[in-house]
């Protein structure tokens, strides 16, 4: 493992990978302003009467379908954020055919609000919504506007974020194309991501040469070519193929 200092020695590494994919996590939203689950801000770190992840939970949507989307509502719906450099750079890094895959562990949608068009998103996203009961469909507008628990103007059922909770299994697809893409790639690039959740955690094993920028240590630092310890997007406005990183707020 090298611990990389100099951004001029993390754009050579970058530079001179032919094939790149991306695992990010919520880190590379928090310079959004979203917050993460695990950072001392982060969702877990703040005070709830229910353990956030016994809410986040299959069963606990099921039975307690009220709780749950007022937490979710409160602490997962950040509808007016904007892409930082982060998801500008990777946006770009695609554009120039640098980069093959976005795969994410967020919600949020950013990287497509950036411009990335290749996205595997593992744990879904909060725009998809679906009746567990007819499979109706509803866009994030309905969500809003409805009281909690949201139900089916169909059939009464309840309705439910396309996100995975826990308890549930991620899609098949977007496992194997997850799997397949870092296989091919030369290079893995993987940030804000505490690499505590599975089996997203798991799918680095498949890369060649693994890249990681984070805020803080993971316990998977070890098994990385290179680490980076600092804030993604801060990095990426260093790194960026723009001239002015802020050109790209001209943009949305
Ligand atoms: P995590 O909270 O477990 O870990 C976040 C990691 O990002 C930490 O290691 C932290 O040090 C690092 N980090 C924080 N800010 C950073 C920055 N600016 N630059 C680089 N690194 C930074 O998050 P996780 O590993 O993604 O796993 C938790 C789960 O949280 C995921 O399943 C994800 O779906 C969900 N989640 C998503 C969002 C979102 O969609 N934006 C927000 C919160 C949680």
């Amino acid at each position: 493992m090298e611990i990389v200092k100099e951004i001029k020695r993390l754009k050579e590494i970058i530079d001179s990978a032919k094939s790149i994919v991306f695992l990010g996590g919520a880190g590379v939203s928090c310079e959004s302003g979203i917050p993460d689950f695990r950072s001392n801000l982060g969702i877990y770190n703040q005070k709830h009467n229910i353990n956030p992840e016994k809410i986040l939970s299959h069963n606990f949507f099921m039975n307690q379908p009220k709780i749950f989307y007022d937490f979710y509502k409160e602490k997962f719906l950040y509808l007016d954020a904007l892409p930082n450099p982060g998801h500008f750079y990777l946006a770009d890094l695609e554009e120039i055919g640098k980069l093959n895959t976005v795969i994410t562990q967020n919600i949020d949608g950013l990287h497509q609000k950036a411009g990335s068009v290749n996205v595997i998103e593992l744990h879904g996203n909060v725009y998809r919504n679906k009746c567990v009961k007819c499979s109706k469909e509803f866009d994030i507008d309905y969500i809003i506007k409805q009281a909690n628990p949201v139900r089916c103007d169909e059939c009464n059922g309840l309705v439910k974020p396309e996100v995975v909770l826990y308890n549930e299994t991620l899609e098949e697809d977007n496992v194997i194309n997850a799997v397949n893409s870092i296989i091919e790639a030369d290079l893995l690039i993987i940030a804000g991501t505490s690499l505590n959740v599975y089996p997203a955690a798991e799918l680095i094993r498949f890369a060649k040469k693994k890249l990681l920028i984070n805020l803080s240590r993971t316990s998977k630092d070890i098994f990385c070519d290179y680490v980076y310890y600092g804030k993604f997007g801060e990095i990426c406005k260093e790194i960026s193929l723009k001239d002015n990183w802020q050109l790209y707020l001209k943009v949305l």
